[in-house]
Formats: C-alpha cells, sequence, structure tokens
C-alpha cells in the first residue's frame, strides 16, 4: 500500500512524499490518521533546533487521532475503523523509572515524530499498548488535542493544584491555555499572563482573569488580588526569561511552580527568592496512559480544549502552515487534515 508522509529534511523543509507502507507487524496495529496537530516541539524541528535528536529526514508529528485500519497478529480486543488516539512514547521498559511506572521518565525515552516516525502520514503502524479508544460521538478532530490536554493534566497533576487555589498560568500558547483549563477543572481559580492580544482575548473568552505583564506589573496585580498573598501554583508555560522572573516574582510563600515552557538555553532563576519564600520548583515532563484517560474523559465532558484551534490545513498546506504558525501572531494551534474525519 501507498501512502503519503510529512518529512522534515533540516532547516525549515517540509516534504511530502509518498511511502510504501508495510502492513502492522506483530503486536502493532496500523493506525489511519485523521488529524495531525502541530506544537511548539514542531516549531522548533522545524526550525533546527532539534537536528541531534530528529536528524534530517524524519515523519514528524505526534499530536493525532485517527482510525483503526489494520490489526497486526496477536493484538486483541480492537477492531477496524475504531476511533483512537496514540500516545506517542516508546519506553525501554527495563530501566528504573520504566520498572516503577514512570515511562515518561525512561532513561533512554523515544518519541513518535521525534526519535521515531511520528503520525503526519496517511497510514501509520504504532504498538499496540500505545493506542486508546475514543468515545463514540467525540468529534475525531478535537480528539487530536488528547495528547496535549493531556500534557497539561500531568502538568495540573505534578502541581497538586486543589479546590481554592489562586493559579497564575504565565504564558497563554497551547499549552498554557490548556493548562489553565485542566486547572481550572481542578477548582482553581485561575489568572493567565499574556502579551499577544490574540491569544489573551481567547483566554478572556474562556472566562479567566488576563493580565498583560507588559501593560501591569504581574506580581503586584497577582498580590492585589490575593490580599497580598501571591499565586499558590504558577506554572511557567512561556518558555522565556521573562516568565522564569515573573514565577518567582508572583508565587505565595510555600507556592508550588510547575515548569512547563521549556528551556533548551541554560536561564537565570532566583535561587535567593526559592529560599526567602520556601518556593518549590516542580519538572513536569510528557505523560502516562492514565492522563491519557483524563484528557479523554475531560474532551467528552466538554471541557472546551478545541477553542485554542484557530486553523485547519490540508496536508499539501503543511508548510504553509509551518510559516503560518512561526509569523502570524493570531494563530495557536493548527491542525492539518490528513486523511479527515471520514477515514
Ligand atoms: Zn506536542
Ligand atoms: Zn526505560
Amino acid at each position: 500500500m501507498r501512502g503519503e508522509a510529512v518529512y522534515y529534511c533540516g532547516n525549515r523543509s517540509l516534504r511530502i512524499e509518498a511511502v510504501t507502507v508495510q502492513p502492522p507487524g506483530p503486536d502493532e496495529v496500523q493506525i489511519s490518521v485523521g488529524f495531525c496537530g502541530i506544537c511548539g516541539t514542531d516549531l522548533l524541528i522545524y526550525r533546527g533546533r532539534m537536528d541531534e535528536r530528529v536528524g534530517k529526514r524524519r515523519i514528524i508529528g505526534h499530536e493525532m487521532s485517527g482510525r483503526i485500519a489494520a490489526l497486526g497478529e496477536r493484538v486483541e480486543g480492537m477492531a477496524v475503523g475504531a476511533p483512537v488516539v496514540v500516545r506517542p512514547l516508546a519506553p525501554c521498559g527495563q530501566c528504573h523509572p520504566c520498572r516503577t511506572g514512570k515511562n515518561r521518565l525512561c532513561h533512554s525515552l523515544k518519541v513518535f515524530g521525534v526519535d521515531l516516525e511520528g503520525s503526519m502520514q496517511q497510514l501509520w503502524n504504532v504498538p499496540a499498548r500505545a493506542v486508546h479508544r475514543l468515545p463514540d460521538g467525540l468529534a475525531l478532530a478535537h480528539a487530536a488535542l488528547v495528547e496535549p490536554l493531556a500534557v497539561a493534566v500531568r502538568d495540573v497533576r505534578r502541581a497538586r493544584v486543589a479546590p481554592g487555589e489562586d493559579v497564575l498560568v504565565i504564558g497563554g500558547g497551547p499549552i498554557g491555555l490548556l493548562v489553565a483549563l485542566v486547572a481550572r477543572k481542578a477548582g482553581g481559580a485561575v489568572t493567565v499572563s499574556e502579551v499577544n492580544p490574540h491569544r489573551a482575548q481567547l483566554a478572556e473568552e474562556l472566562g479567566f482573569r488576563v493580565i498583560n505583564p507588559r501593560r501591569a506589573n504581574l506580581a503586584a496585580e497577582v498580590a492585589g488580588a490575593t490580599h497580598g498573598k501571591g499565586a499558590d501554583v504558577v506554572f511557567e508555560a512561556s518558555g522565556n526569561q521573562a516568565g522564569l522572573d515573573a514565577m518567582t516574582e508572583a508565587a505565595a510563600v510555600n507556592g508550588r511552580i510547575c515548569i512547563v515552557g521549556m528551556h533548551l538555553d541554560s536561564p537565570r532563576l532566583d535561587l535567593h527568592r526559592v529560599i526567602m519564600r520556601e518556593l518549590e520548583i516542580i519538572g513536569s515532563r510528557a505523560y502516562e496512559a492514565e492522563d491519557f484517560e483524563r484528557a479523554i474523559e475531560l474532551l467528552r465532558e466538554g471541557i472546551a480544549a478545541e477553542r485554542i484551534i484557530t486553523e485547519m490545513r490540508r496536508l499539501g498546506d503543511v508548510g504553509e502552515a509551518f510559516r503560518d504558525l512561526c509569523e502570524n501572531p493570531a494563530s495557536i494551534k493548527t491542525l492539518i487534515v490528513v486523511n479527515g474525519a471520514s477515514t
């Protein structure tokens, strides 16, 4: 069988190629990919920032939804045609984190669409253990958000957001907005800090208090709204130095700060403030199966995650879609229509 696939070929070059698709191997499932989202990691790859890991010929994509097209040997409990998403992690299964139920922290974790061929292709063979069944009635396009929503679910879990806590999300990009939605669902009173007016407007429409840190002093605003206390939980989802400066300033004493944004360069951190306020800095990486299941449940309950989708593009327009995400400030989340809903 033949199918089309999107290859990253180094330095902002994407190529659509026809590939020969093998039947699924033992314990594998073949998926007809319906939709594939483009995320911040994909943009880092596109800009050549991850070439050491990715190489210069890789099928990208890891946020997807689709339907089962074929089953390999030994696969049980799954049916052709079933709507599914894939948890795009390939842990080794042997190391200490793997043996203690922390696949996401595997010492040699491989990620589909980064270290292994990803989901921006029409027919994709994946291990059956990575497949999650979707409930009937959930729009397949919206289900492409399960992966980033699972990231947000893990972030909120790691930060231990409790009902009634004041939560500050720094950065209202796709992940920041999803974290805000999940944190509110957990009972947090959520404020979003964002400079981009398009993103700020969406955050407001979603019902969050929004502060533009270029127009107001973020820490002072948060303190003012919390009787001088500060935020019980801060999510750093901006990925920039200003966000790192603000997170320690805006946190309450014993505040918990969850690092969500990627900081590839060595950033500055106010460790004096960490001591003086007894702050807790919490890392959060990827997700486990339970986070995928929770994300699916939240979508089914109508958490409104689909509001972050700003564009749907045909597979043939993938190059333009990436350029737009880099240049158009109104873009938040773009979905590539691979085979579409009627796969
Ligand atoms: Zn992603
Ligand atoms: Zn491992």
